[in-house]
């Protein structure tokens, strides 16, 4: 089943490609609209919906609830900071061979997966190991 894809989500599909990192739905809409190719902010997800459909495109959302869409193709996993926010990309994959497996014990196609890591990148850890000295003394 082929679907027709609209203009609209062909202009995103390129901004994506051209992009190397994950983009909200709000930042689409600001991009398109620098490079004069605007569109609604409705149109943007509904464009976004319908490449998520199709396999091209996957959503990651953040701590904070945002979505961030990016291009499918690459299997990318990332490192997340809940103190500062900081994504930090990991270049492995434990469960590549899993999904390769999954989709032939399943017959299911697996258009991608998420794997995510929460917790305290280094910086915030020093900062906070910085603010329990202060505090032990309190
Ligand atoms: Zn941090
Ligand atoms: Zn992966």
């Amino acid at each position: 089943m082929k679907t027709q894809r609209t203009r609209s989500s062909n202009r995103i599909l390129n901004l994506l490609k051209t992009l190397n990192r994950g983009i909200s739905a709000q930042e689409i809409y600001l991009e398109l609209r620098q490079s004069s190719q605007s569109m609604g902010l409705a149109t943007v997800y509904r464009a976004l919906e319908a490449l998520k459909l199709e396999g091209a495109i996957q959503a990651r959302t953040l701590a904070n609830g945002e979505s961030l869409y990016s291009c499918v193709q690459e299997d990318k996993h990332h490192l997340t900071c809940l103190q500062c926010g900081v994504s930090i990309a990991i270049h492995q994959c434990p469960v590549h061979e899993l999904e390769t497996q999954l989709q032939k014990s399943h017959q299911f196609k697996i258009y991608y997966h998420t794997l995510e890591f929460f917790g305290l990148c280094d910086r915030c850890t020093e900062a906070q190991a910085v603010s329990d000295e202060i505090n032990v003394d309190i």
